[in-house]
């Protein structure tokens, strides 16, 4: 639909776009002719949105919020809560009249959890963040319930700001796989950019090994992703893992994980690498444990050979494994992927981390996303509930969880574990609560500031080659930068 908006101040545009595109993803906003008027008014801490084109009365919504009084918020606090006011009003006053209750209510954000924290950090129970997120966030019981439990569990987890964690991007995988929107690239066409990056890469871990050990930083985990680090040829793959310990690791760091997101490049070698250069964490992910699906989706392996990786990585004592499942993959009814959450239950990881379908344009089906045959999306809601009921049942808990842009039917990516072995880096990744410097093509790092975090953000180039050619000057750049935030 088109909207013409009337308000008397241009700050609560961005947040009255966001919010229309909640309950109406295909809004419209224009400056006159056709489109349903919204009168936005905000009067001190009264909030009203009134929309007369809806019925012959007219509709509105109004609040008045007598919490934001309370002396624990501030003056910018003042003005984050009557933005969000706005997005509430307009989520309740058109989705009533659209028939659509968004579960996460007024929040697009990729990082629902921070909410959590941010209400914390300002004093705030338990059981008020809980009643605030129903009240003035809009979000359903279910989704409250989760938030609260994910962020009460990770506050245990932050670190002063000489803490920090590392990533190291290997941006090659054996083929590329449909949904994909990662900066990665199949070894199929690509191989022979694999020396000359790994080149690049040597150089800015020794540069950014060095900066880190001159500025005193305990590094707390390191994440070796991609793309799929294990499709790298054995001698490649351990020259990596040398480098990054030697750059990295201290008596700091209490986690090192390794993505092996595809089973058929886990070999006895690569694990006893592994276990030589003290990986504590590996990833092997099927996303589905159904063979037509795997090869609708270009994965190139089957279910048998995520049984054998997982075979081989349990021999090695001592090292967590997760495994990764997608909800909503096209062609897949709820009891395929319910039957895929079974078998990957039998295989008993200590990670399992459920995400749903996220149709992006920079992936190979792109524009073929909306041809495909997904679930609807109660059937999607359905399924993830039941989830989340057969994860408790089997000893897991939700431990950390985001969103992203076009997920499918509103949902979230949730990793669980079992008490104990939850992954450090994810958490601290996903929270923004630490600094995390990525090395790599598309590596991005993240410099975290302050007790109310301020966060800049730096990503190297995503192309392997682009990467590899300007490292030099990228490692003058990042090294320049953070001496100036955490120095
Ligand atoms: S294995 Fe992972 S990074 Fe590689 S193409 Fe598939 S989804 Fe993308």
């Amino acid at each position: 639909m088109k909207y013409i908006i009337e308000t008397q101040d241009s700050r609560y545009l961005p947040n009255i776009e966001a919010a229309l595109k909640i309950v109406d993803p295909k809004a419209e906003i224009v400056q006159d002719g056709q489109g349903v008027r919204l009168i936005i008014q905000v009067e001190g801490v009264h909030v009203s949105v009134t929309a007369p084109d809806l019925s012959e009365t007219g509709r509105s919504w109004e609040y008045y919020d007598k919490d934001i009084l309370d002396p624990r918020y501030s003056t910018a606090d003042r003005l984050r809560r009557m933005k969000e006011l706005v997005r509430l009003g307009i989520i309740k006053l058109l989705g009533d009249f659209l028939g659509k209750t968004p579960p996460w209510g007024i929040l697009s954000s990729v990082r629902p959890t921070k909410i959590y924290h941010y209400l914390r950090e300002k004093g705030f129970t338990q059981s008020e963040i809980y009643d605030k997120l129903l009240s003035i966030y809009g979000i359903s019981t279910d989704k409250a319930e989760l938030l609260v439990n994910v962020g009460s569990f990770q506050e245990r987890f932050f670190k002063p700001q000489e803490y920090i964690s590392v990533y190291v991007g290997i941006p090659f995988c054996p083929s590329r796989c449909h949904y994909c929107s990662f900066p990665a690239v199949s070894l199929q066409t690509h191989h022979h950019w694999v020396a000359r990056y790994l080149e690049g890469l040597r150089i800015e871990t020794e540069a950014i090994g060095e900066l880190c050990r001159s500025l005193g930083f305990k590094i707390e985990s390191i994440y070796i992703g991609g793309g799929t680090p294990t499709s790298l040829e054995l001698e490649d793959f351990a020259r990596v893992l040398q480098w990054t310990v030697s750059a990295f690791k201290t008596g700091d760091t209490i986690e090192f994980t390794v993505e092996a997101g595809r089973p058929e490049t886990v070999t006895r070698e690569k694990l006893e690498a592994m276990r030589h250069f003290g990986v504590t964490r590996m990833s092997i992910n099927p996303q589905t444990m159904h063979d037509r699906t795997l090869a609708l989706i270009g994965r190139n392996h089957t279910a048998a050979q995520v049984e054998a990786a997982m075979d081989k990585a349990k021999k090695f004592d001592g090292l967590l494994l997760n495994m990764d499942l997608i909800l909503g993959l096209p062609g897949e009814a709820p009891e395929d992927f319910l039957d895929s959450l079974e078998q990957v239950i039998a295989l008993n990881p200590d990670n399992i981390t459920i995400h749903t379908l996220a149709p992006k344009r920079a992936a190979k089906w792109g524009r073929e996303f909306s041809e495909l045959n997904l679930l609807d999306d109660d059937s999607l809601a359905e399924v993830s509930d039941t989830v989340v009921c057969r994860l408790s049942r089997a000893g897991f808990h939700p431990y950390y969880l985001y969103r992203q842009r076009r997920i499918l039917a509103d949902l979230e990516n949730i990793g669980y574990a079992r008490p104990g072995s939850e992954s450090v880096y994810n958490i601290q990744m996903m929270e923004e609560r630490q600094t995390i410097i990525g090395v790599g093509a598309g590596a991005i790092t993240k410099w975290v500031v302050g007790t109310e975090p301020q966060i800049s953000r730096y990503q190297n180039p995503k192309c392997p080659a682009t990467y590899a050619s300007r490292i030099v000057a990228d490692i003058a750049k990042k090294a320049h930068q953070t001496r100036i935030l955490l120095g």
